[in-house]
């Protein structure tokens, strides 16, 4: 390439991955595949290389991460946190190998899988987590202390009080928790986040850390930054200490003394990939002995002892066979494709979304075409595109009626979806029920699916209030329930009365509105018969509501099927005022056990503390307890704790983790 065309293909490539970075970094929000962005960027360093003038101060190929927006407290890091140089082939680790013999040539490796999250630094004083931020632009971060105490895989107290520690992890979602927070999402029609990657980043990055609390992430640390009074030599020793300390370190990690056994070990991780219950975009290869690390030093960018092997996204062709269309709980018409069954980054793929009309007819996917499949973000399975159409094959169409209850699909106009508007739909009626007792719901234990499949088939269910009027006897006449299965789903049913009307409102699944938006409702209304008498700019009014939302509250609320359908559940005893709402959940997943004379504190006052952060006061100690507050004269339970290696608190370090930022 000569110089002008250079300067100009530089000037563009730089252009887009600054843009492709912004929507990446800072809004959570990729436009572009990993892969797309990483060849882009790899072509802007060749030509950097080869014309060293054409470095800009704003390339991309010079920056950590993306700066902060301002959102959250800016943190500095005294120790930078550094990125990692990548490697697309095998050759290309040898090439690094080959480096890093030249002035440590016994170099021994230790190789992890690299964790497809956003990158966190967590700092403890005296063992106790005081601060955590996020990388930025990996001098400057941002503080989100508050919401990583809701992340229950990071100890608030370490099992041992070091000085000070500053550790490195990496923040994700677990696979099966970003597959049902999709699922949730496009119920409530908000729009899904793309990858895990992208769903941990945006829970994190958000100013509520109840919303960060029910996302279920989970973390993996893999570093130690910085730390006073512990002398450490080398990675495989450090990692081995922060398990002792009570983190979850980086998983599997191997010591290997060839860059050959690091590459098996690779292939290794790379074949294991789709069966984690988390994402991987890569393995990393670090040097282990520190002072091996300090020889070889750093670039401005990354590390020049460390390099991450990142794996190709695996695609195949198969032949979609046929298209299924499901019912969702808001009569949404969902076409599946029915693939003849492939082997994709370590699962057999036999289906795969094909999300709605615009997508098929986008594609021009056809029934008995030859497609390419890839799984999105590693887990959901998509069909990318066709490659051959089937003979004789005509555009593919979903149904004009419903394949439910054969009423007529609408398509509204400013939407992808088709809908079955009949409210009497029974696969819209199972959907829904199934939504009303899911966690998100009502919380009825023991109303699965299954169950409720059974319930409907055999007449019991018509609405959500009949879950109420269910008699042990009735449910006995379906194959498989006992008196005691039956008696405990009536106990679970009674139980869930009590349960509130955030809860309920929730549970109604009303378009646009999850589990937040109940909240919110619940909170400005208090009970049930003020949103009913509520106008839609009363709703609209609500910090923290679009209109979109208020106008969808109102049209559920006047919906012909609405009014008896709240009364018939009032009649049964459900309750509709809002409970008390917890405003700061830093013990979210935490279960304290108390025990002995605490100096100030009676046991019950420090059990509301708990609760009202959260957390669980529990009477007895086991494995999954996670603090132990003793006091004077605490008997066999401190004992206990101390057998099972529960962290023990004196009510002063509580007191501590309780108090206000
Ligand atoms: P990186 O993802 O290549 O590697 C560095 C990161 O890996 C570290 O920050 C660390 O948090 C993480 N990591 C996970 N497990 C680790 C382990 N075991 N040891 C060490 N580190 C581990 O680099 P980056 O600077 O974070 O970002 C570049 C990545 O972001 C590329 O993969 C790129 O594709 C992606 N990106 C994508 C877009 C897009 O639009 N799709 C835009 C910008 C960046």
């Amino acid at each position: 390439m000569d110089y002008e065309t250079a300067k100009l293909r530089a000037k563009e490539l730089r252009d887009r991955l600054n843009y492709y970075s912004r929507k990446y970094y800072v809004d959570d929000d990729p436009v572009v595949e990993d892969r797309e962005y990483d060849m882009l960027q790899r072509e802007l360093l060749e030509i950097e290389t080869q014309y060293p003038d054409l470095v800009a101060p704003d390339s991309p190929t010079a920056r950590v991460g993306g700066a902060a927006d301002g959102m959250f407290e800016p943190v500095p890091h005294p120790v930078r946190m550094e990125s990692l140089q990548d490697a697309f082939s095998e050759e290309e680790l040898c090439d690094f190998d080959r480096r890093v013999r030249e002035s440590v040539p016994a170099a021994q490796y230790v190789v992890e899988p690299k964790i497809d999250g956003l990158s966190v630094s967590l700092e403890y004083e005296n063992g106790v987590f005081v601060r955590g931020s996020t990388r930025g632009d990996g001098d400057v971060g941002e503080d989100v202390t508050a919401n990583l105490r809701t992340v229950r895989a990071i100890p608030l107290r370490l099992a041992e009080s070091v000085p000070y520690i500053e550790v490195r992890g990496e923040v994700y979602m677990p696979k099966a928790a970003f597959a049902d927070l999709v699922t949730a999402q496009e119920e409530t029609g908000d729009k899904p986040f793309k990858n895990p990657r992208n769903a941990a980043a945006g829970s994190l990055r958000q100013k509520n850390p109840q919303i960060t609390a029910s996302r279920k992430l989970d973390i993996f640390v893999f570093n130690i930054q910085r730390i006073e009074g512990v002398e450490l030599h080398g990675h495989r020793q450090s990692l081995d200490y922060l398990r002792t300390l009570g983190f979850r370190t980086i998983p599997d990690y191997v010591r290997v003394d060839t860059i050959e056994q690091a590459i098996g070990r690779i292939r290794e991780i790379g074949r294991l990939r789709g069966t984690l219950p988390y994402d991987i975009d890569g393995a990393v290869l670090k040097v282990d002995d520190f002072d091996s690390r300090t020889l070889l030093g750093s670039t401005a960018k990354y590390p020049k002892w460390a390099i991450a092997f990142k794996y190709p996204p695996e695609e195949k062709q198969t032949t979609l066979i046929d298209v299924e269309v499901a019912v969702g709980r808001t009569g949404v018409l969902t076409p599946t494709a029915i693939l003849d069954p492939v082997l994709l980054a370590g699962t057999t793929v036999g289906r795969a979304t094909l999300h709605n009309q615009d997508f098929i007819t986008e594609r021009d996917i056809r029934i008995g075409d030859t497609v390419t499949v890839r799984k999105a973000g590693d887990i959901i399975p998509e069909v990318v595109k066709v490659n051959a159409h089937a003979p004789d094959s005509v555009p593919y169409l979903l149904p004009q009626t419903c394949p439910s209850c054969g009423s007529d699909v609408l398509r509204e106009a400013d939407e992808a979806a088709v809908r079955c508007v009949n409210p009497e739909c029974p696969a819209q009626l199972l959907c829904n029920l199934i939504h009303f007792c899911s966690r998100g719901g009502m919380d009825i234990e023991g109303f699965g699916e299954s169950v409720l499949e059974k319930l409907v088939e055999n007449g019991f269910l018509h609405t959500a209030a009949d879950l109420y009027r269910l008699d042990a006897q009735s449910i006995q006449t379906i194959e498989g329930f006992r008196e005691k299965s039956a008696a405990n789903l009536l106990d679970a049913a009674e139980r869930s009365k009590e349960n509130g009307l955030e809860k309920l409102l929730a549970a109604f699944g009303i378009r646009h509105v999850g589990e937040k938006g109940a909240k919110l409702l619940a909170a400005h209304f208090g009970t049930m018969e003020a949103i009913q008498a509520a106008s839609v700019e009363e709703i609209a009014a609500i910090d923290g509501f679009g209109g979109v939302m208020a106008q969808s509250v109102y049209d559920f609320f006047a919906l012909p099927g609405t009014a008896d359908l709240i009364d018939r559940l009032r009649e049964s005893g459900v309750q509709m005022r809002a409970v008390q709402t917890v405003e700061d959940q830093r013990f979210a997943g935490l279960t304290f056990v108390l025990t002995g004379t605490l100096p100030t504190m009676t046991r019950a006052e420090a059990s509301q503390i708990i609760e009202r952060l959260g957390g669980k006061a529990a009477s007895s100690v086991s494995k999954k307890t996670s603090y132990i507050l003793a006091g004077e004269d605490a008997g066999s339970k401190l004992q206990k704790a101390q057998t099972l290696g529960v962290p023990i608190l004196t009510e002063a370090e509580f007191l501590r983790m309780c108090e206000q930022e």
